[in-house]
Formats: structure tokens, C-alpha cells, sequence
């Protein structure tokens, strides 16, 4: 299996409370991603992932992160699936991500991640002992209520009715766990009762918050490829991209403040959070007292 190489996998974070999840370090154990979401971001030719769908472990990576996690004077969260899916395909027989999180555990780090695959529920029983210990928040990316309409967008990953089903195995086993509900799709996912919808499901399933930007974002490659997905599933959706934003980077959804008001609405209805400060307070709120996170 090709392998890639690397030096080291924590690269630190720095980002405020209030504007993103909280992590102290990123890690991606993987380069690429098979999932196939028409979307992507990590297409953009800025990233320069060659052959992005092909993925690729990285080589040693648990010997590299085990001497990481060792060298640090002091513990945090790593977070991981920022550019590609920790739980892809090969994770079922790889079990880096899983040895990933077994070397969090030991060294009492605490976890964070995203994913699609309702794989990550095969973790459950791991990310409920490092909750024991240190913080932890899991999130399900969620798009669009329907299965159907999933099928398209993000062809080889777990449909939504399976990825709710994990999100309740890791609710159930008591990990911190919630949906990030991005992008949303103009003309594709951006109405009203898909919104609502997926809030409503995430809340019956135990999920504590949903994050919602309301909008996507196109550059370079992941647009070129995004525009042709859309030629070929959605006839004329193409033309009212072209028509209304041109080349833009941000790509707002069509109705996006009417859709703020109803995804706060049904959040305080089911009392979960959307801000980022409350998402991590809670998150950090379970960590253990001679742990120092902040
Ligand atoms: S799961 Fe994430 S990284 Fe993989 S193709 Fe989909 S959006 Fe890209």
C-alpha cells in the first residue's frame, strides 16, 4: 500500500473559543479522501492534494504520534478530519484512527473529530473512556435529511439515516457528540424544512449541538468539480450558480437569514447549542480537575 511520509502529525491550533471548535492540535493520520462529496473543499488546488480521492496513510504514524503525545509538556485536545475523513474506507482494517485514540487514552489527551462514516461508532467504548479522563467532542457531518439526495452529494460515505444511528451509539455511550450541518447547498439543501429537519433528528438521536454556517465556499477545483457533479445530477442548478455569484468564494444560501431564525428556533426548542463558545464550554465543562486544558 502506498504510504506517505511524514516528520511529524500535531500541528498546533490557535483559534478563539468563540470562533471554532476547541483543539490544541490538528492532526490528518490520512492524506485524501474516497468519500467523494461533490462539495469538497479540499479539492482547492491551494491545498495541492495530488490524487485527492486516493487515500493514503501516513507511514509510522502511530509511532510518530505516540512520541509526540510523550514530548509534550502538557496534555490538550487533538482534533482530526479537517482535510480528510478519519474514519475513510481503509480505517476498517487499518485501525489508525482507533490506535490513535487508544494513544490519546494513554497519555490522557483528549479527542475531537468529523466525519461522515458511521464507522466512528465502532470507537464508541474507546471515546467513552477518554471521556473518563479528558474532553471530548465527536461530530457527524450532516447535510440533507433525505437519503436519497445524500447518495448524490457525498456518494461513498454512510447515508444520513446511518450516520444518525451512530451519533445515537455515541450519545448513548455518553460521548459529547453533535452535527455539523455544512455546507448547505444553494437550490440543493438550503430550504427550511431540511434545516429544521436535521436539527429535530439530531436532537431525538442525543446529539447536544448542530453548527451551521448557511452558505458553501468555491475555489479553484473543488468548483470545477462541483460544477460538473452539478450538471450531470441537477439540471440548470449549474446556470443559477453562474448567474448569481460568478467566481465567488462565498456562496451564501439562497434564503440564508430566514433559515438562521428557523435553525435557532428549533435549537432552543430542543435545547441544543449552535454557538461555538457554549459548544466547547460544554465540552471542557467535563474535563477532569487535575487536568489543565486552558
Ligand atoms: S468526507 Fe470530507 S474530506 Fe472527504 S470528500 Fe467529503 S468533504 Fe471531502
Amino acid at each position: 500500500m502506498e504510504t506517505i511520509q511524514a516528520k511529524h502529525l500535531l500541528t498546533p491550533v490557535r483559534v478563539a473559543m468563540d470562533n471554532f471548535f476547541y483543539a490544541d492540535w490538528n492532526m490528518n493520520i490520512y492524506r485524501g479522501c474516497s468519500h467523494g462529496c461533490i462539495y469538497c473543499d479540499s479539492r482547492s488546488a491551494c491545498y495541492g492534494i495530488d490524487r485527492f480521492d486516493t487515500v493514503r496513510p501516513k507511514a509510522d504514524a502511530l509511532s510518530l504520534l505516540d512520541a509526540e503525545l510523550r514530548g509534550k509538556r502538557s496534555t490538550g485536545v487533538v482534533t482530526m478530519g479537517a482535510m480528510s475523513d478519519p474514519y475513510n474506507p481503509l480505517e476498517e482494517r487499518l485501525h489508525l484512527t482507533r490506535g490513535a485514540l487508544q494513544l490519546m487514552l494513554r497519555h490522557s489527551f483528549g479527542a475531537a473529530f468529523t466525519t461522515k462514516s458511521a464507522l466512528c461508532a465502532r470507537d464508541a467504548d474507546l471515546l467513552a473512556a477518554i471521556t473518563r479522563r479528558a474532553p471530548v467532542c465527536a461530530r457527524l457531518t450532516i447535510t440533507c435529511a433525505e437519503d436519497d439526495l445524500c447518495r448524490v452529494i457525498e456518494p461513498n460515505v454512510s447515508v444520513t439515516s446511518e450516520r444518525f444511528a451512530a451519533l445515537k451509539a455515541l450519545s448513548d455511550a455518553g460521548v459529547y457528540a453533535g452535527v455539523w450541518l455544512n455546507p448547505v447547498l444553494p437550490c440543493l439543501t438550503d430550504t427550511e424544512e431540511n434545516i429544521r429537519h436535521i436539527v429535530r433528528r439530531t436532537a431525538e438521536n442525543g446529539g447536544r449541538f448542530v453548527v451551521c454556517f448557511f452558505g458553501m465556499t468555491l475555489r479553484t477545483g473543488n468548483r470545477e468539480y462541483y460544477f460538473s457533479a452539478l450538471q450531470r445530477d441537477f439540471p440548470g442548478v449549474r446556470e443559477h450558480y453562474l448567474r448569481e455569484y460568478g467566481n465567488a468564494y462565498e456562496i451564501p444560501a439562497r434564503n440564508a437569514d430566514a433559515l438562521y431564525a428557523a435553525f435557532t428556533d428549533e435549537c432552543r426548542r430542543h435545547g441544543l447549542h449552535w454557538r461555538f463558545g457554549d459548544i466547547n464550554r460544554e465540552m471542557l465543562r467535563r474535563r477532569p480537575d487535575q487536568l489543565s486544558f486552558l
